[in-house]
């Protein structure tokens, strides 16, 4: 990684324990809603396991650690994360990763200054490039090629449903060297009045177990509100569950009706430019949003911005029961009857 010494010394964080309550403010804003349209696909799109490479060869920069908390049901350690094997890049005057930053998300650290106001991780000119809604033909693949054209990752969040619709398409997310995390399951707002801290949770283990199905591996440890929509409950029990609350620092609106290409490169870089730096929110799930990119990523370049890429120091533990929810979903058929002959199952006895 470029200038990785000097990026080391300048980003060392100070641990802070999060004490509950009183570090999140609420934010409303508008945000994409889930279409609902498409009907779940069947059990033959589930995917195989994923076989992650070993070797890591991608140096890790700086920890933002968060000091683990005393919480009454200390959760065990979770394993660390997969890798994937850094690829070779063959553009050479390509945006790149300036430095790859790993985040112990024990007792659920918040990120992002719209919301969360502890880790200032980023210094002058640094930005995180987050999409959220994935996985969506079409438009998640023209995010990945052109992220692929400059070498460069993102961080994405990932929708259950979305993620069992297309698993083929969040698998290729991983394997290009993205990080994934979640979104809830159905992209419901947690913070509305209608919804129990039972629903709530459901939205967020129910996202976690898919996404994990269909990477075929545990996801990071990484979640963001639908709507930035931060329910005080829910910020506490993802606490309990160590995930990391993604919000952000700069929107890139383009999910707004009337949003084009060059709407979100001027919205983005007017505001990068004014912070000085900062995680952008974008959605793969927007059509603009692949169709801006190639064009953002240049000017990021050009204005002397660096990329700083995401990960997790462990990955997410979900719960047995609804990993068990999203496979009844998905009407997978049980092991003994798939390996029987129909004629042994189904007979006709009476005609
Ligand atoms: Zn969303």
């Amino acid at each position: 990684m470029r200038n990785a010494l000097g990026l080391m010394l300048a980003s060392v964080l100070a641990a802070v324990v999060i004490a509950a309550g009183g570090w999140f403010y609420y934010s409303s804003r508008a945000d994409q809603g889930a279409p609902k349209t498409i009907a779940a696909r069947a059990a033959d799109q589930l995917p195989a396991q994923a076989k992650l490479a070993a070797k890591d060869d991608v140096s890790t920069t700086a920890t933002v650690a968060d000091k683990p908390t005393t919480l009454a049901q200390a959760p065990a350690p979770a394993p660390a994360m997969p890798v994937q094997q850094k690829q070779a890049c063959a553009n050479p005057n390509a945006l790149g990763v300036s430095r790859v930053v790993e985040i112990d998300t024990t007792g659920g650290p918040g990120f992002g200054f719209e919301t969360f106001k502890q880790f200032d991780f980023l210094t002058d000119k640094e930005v995180v490039l987050t999409f959220d809604d994935s996985p969506w033909p079409v438009n998640t693949p023209a995010v990945l090629k052109a992220l692929g054209e400059e070498c460069t990752k993102g961080l994405f969040f990932s929708v259950g449903k979305h993620a069992m619709w297309h698993p083929e398409i969040l698998r290729q997310v991983l394997a290009q060297g993205h990080t994934v995390g979640t979104h809830t399951w159905s992209h419901l707002n947690l913070n509305s009045k209608k919804m129990t801290e039972q629903q709530a949770k459901d939205e967020i283990e129910k996202g976690f177990s898919a996404v994990k199905l269909a990477l075929g591996t545990n996801p990071a440890p990484f979640f963001r509100f639908p709507q930035l929509q931060h329910n005080p409950a829910m910020v506490s029990y993802l606490g309990t569950r160590n995930v990391a609350m993604w919000s952000t620092d700069l929107d890139s609106f383009d999910f707004r009706k009337g949003a084009t290409p060059e709407k979100i490169v001027e919205t983005v870089m007017t505001k990068l430019d004014k912070l000085g730096k900062g995680i952008v929110l974008m959605h793969d799930f927007q059509k603009h949003t692949g169709e801006a990119l190639p064009t953002l990523l240049a000017r990021l370049k050009a204005g002397g911005y660096k990329i700083v890429q995401i990960k997790a120091k462990t990955t997410f533990q979900s719960l047995p029961e609804y990993d068990e929810a999203v496979l009844k979903d998905l009407k997978v058929p049980t092991a003994s009857t798939t390996t029987r002959p129909i004629s042994s199952v189904v007979q006709t006895v009476s005609q």
